[in-house]
């Protein structure tokens, strides 16, 4: 890993306050970690809660419709301020920064700084000259110049961290901007990965979360940071490795410290059985599979560009469970697709049916500027998406109830998390992310238990999205990530020679991502 482009010497910002707003998918989210960790390196801090920052950071997302519209009524807010303060800033970073370039400045002119998905390391100088020039900097690639985890990351947990194994997709599904956005392809090198895990673990964090836009494609290109930079039109050339991904979860078994391991989104036309294998057999790997479907008509799939069919969908879900029983299958869903019949939705609701999910991320259609759907005739009337995706919800939730009431009287190991429970206060009770990933409010008694513990209690009720253990708890773990977080402390990543550091941490966003 390297520290490039991160200049503090040079960078006039000591004593300056930035606030990162993150928008989108969990890469933003990843990405909003790096921004930080940037801005700290280059001696910004983070403003606190409430306080106005010098430096405005719009993480910006471009998959919904009206997505600009928003981002540029939320920026319109901050004119105020700035005109009260010119040494205010404004940086529009992120897809819509990508997708909308020039055109950011001409419908918001008081931004100062615009930067691409790929120019992410290059935020503090562009504040920077911004600053000193009074005009503003505009920084857009088309392609990847180095992998953004060698740049730093201020986590926002001290006890669960992403770890980016791959940027962009190969992939063109009709409904998604993202290829057009974030590019194509390119995975992280595997001893790269593993040395960010490692260090992480080290440090105490007890799960990582493997991210990639299409993470199972992992393998398709090896691309190393300095071949990149000297010659990134060949990126897609190198070597495919197919068993790569396979081998990376086995790798991350051999970490000492490592808990849990989690990945998303698996794609199901690169599902591959050696994949399945390798989450039966490796200890650390948590049982829980999140693949996206989409859509259970045949039709819908082949329209959106999505080259697995629903038969392979529940062989990939049959198998996965003949091999890890316990597994918690969840997916995503896209309700209203340009051209879905009444019986291509019904097609969807059987595959829900067969596949019982444990929870799944529904979305209504709406069109995404930019891509194939969005020009596609026979767009389905908002009135009927309406229909269909509540008949949809009705089922997933029965489902949900009744695979969580079977969970009742288990016993399951909970790490301990902040901010999931948003009734947790007037409950008395903390929340916790069972292995197969299921969120449960437990009552801690008159334990001392902190975010980052791990605990084992009962499932004692159940609802559609959560469960409950209001029994006694069977064992509390105190661990390093509790000590950090009741510390205060941050995990950073990627400075000097990538080791994590210890530091404050923040809220928890999760958003579920667009893509897979
Ligand atoms: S939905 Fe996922 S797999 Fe499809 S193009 Fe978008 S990122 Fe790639």
């Amino acid at each position: 890993m390297t520290d490039a482009h991160v200049e503090p010497a040079d960078v006039g910002a000591a004593g300056r306050t930035y606030q990162v707003r993150t928008y989108g998918c969990q890469m933003n989210v990843h990405d909003s970690e790096r921004l930080a960790g940037l801005l700290d390196a280059a001696g910004y801090q983070r403003a606190a809660d409430g306080v106005d920052a010098d430096v405005v950071v719009f993480n910006t997302c471009a998959v919904r419709e009206n997505a600009d519209n928003k981002l540029y009524g939320n920026i319109s807010h901050l004119v105020p301020r700035k005109q009260a303060n010119p040494d205010m800033q404004i940086a529009v970073g992120g897809c819509l920064a990508q997708k909308d370039r020039d055109a950011v400045l001409r419908r918001a002119p008081w931004v100062d700084v615009v930067f691409g998905t790929h120019n992410i390391g290059s935020l503090p100088t562009l504040l920077e000259r911004a600053r000193h020039n009074r005009v503003a900097q505009v920084e857009i690639a088309e392609a990847l110049q180095e992998f953004p985890s060698a740049l730093p990351a201020t986590r926002e947990s001290a006890y669960a961290a992403w770890v980016s194994i791959s940027v962009g997709c190969n992939n063109t599904c009709t409904f998604c901007i993202v290829p057009a956005l974030r590019g194509k392809e390119v995975d992280r090198r595997p001893g790269d990965i593993l040395a960010e895990v490692a260090a992480l673990a080290d440090q105490g964090v007890l799960e990582v979360t493997l991210l990639g836009q299409n993470v199972n494609a992992y393998g398709v290109s090896f691309v190393t940071d300095e071949r990149l930079r000297e010659d990134p039109a060949n990126a897609a050339e190198i070597q495919r490795d197919r068993g790569a991904f396979a081998k990376l979860l086995r790798a991350c078994g051999r970490i000492d410290g490592l808990e849990r391991v989690r990945f998303t989104s698996p794609h199901p036309a690169e599902f591959t059985d050696d994949v399945i294998d390798a989450m039966a057999e490796t200890p650390n790997v948590c049982p829980t599979l999140h693949m996206p479907l989409q859509s259970g008509s045949d039709r819908i799939l082949k329209a959106m560009r999505r080259s697995y069919r629903a038969e392979r969908y529940l062989g990939i879900v049959a198998r996965v469970r003949s091999a890890i029983p316990h597994a918690a299958i969840t997916t995503d869903l896209i309700v209203g697709f340009p051209g879905e019949t009444e019986e291509d939705f019904q097609a969807t609701l059987d595959v829900v049916e067969a596949a019982r999910f444990a929870n799944a991320f529904t979305f209504q259609y709406s069109k995404r500027p930019g891509t194939p759907g969005a020009e596609m005739p026979d767009q389905v009337p908002k009135d009927v998406v309406q229909e269909r995706y509540q008949r949809l919800i009705d089922l997933q939730e029965r489902i949900s109830w009744e695979e969580n009431t079977a969970q009742i009287g288990s016993v399951v190991e909970l790490l301990v998390a902040t901010g999931e429970g948003r009734k947790d206060v007037s409950t008395a009770r903390m929340s916790g992310r069972a292995r197969d990933g299921r969120l449960v409010h437990f009552s801690p008694g008159d334990a001392h238990i902190r975010p980052g513990d791990v605990v084992t209690t009962t499932i004692t009720s159940a609802a559609p999205h959560h469960l409950v253990a209001d029994s006694e708890i069977v064992t509390h773990r105190r661990t390093s990530a509790g000590d950090a977080h009741e510390a205060g402390r941050k995990v950073t990543t990627g400075v000097g020679l990538g080791m994590p550091r210890v530091g404050t941490p923040p809220p928890k966003p999760a958003s579920k991502g667009c893509c897979g």
